[in-house]
């Protein structure tokens, strides 16, 4: 499975980090990136980010 940060949509919230720090890294433009592969916690953090800005495919 892949985990994707859309950096279009992504308005910096600091939730995926948050929730996932294994997962998701606030970049020095206030973006997410994608750093880890834990599957279940990225899942949890697309639900959660308020732009539906993570998939996880
Ligand atoms: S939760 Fe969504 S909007 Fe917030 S930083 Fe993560 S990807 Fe960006």
């Amino acid at each position: 499975m892949t985990i994707k940060v859309d950096q279009e949509k992504c308005v910096g919230c600091g939730m995926c980090a948050g929730l996932c720090p294994e997962v998701f890294a606030m970049t020095d433009d206030g973006k997410s990136k994608v750093i880890g592969d834990n599957i279940a916690c990225a899942k949890e953090a697309a639900d959660s980010c308020p732009v539906e800005a993570i998939s996880v495919s």
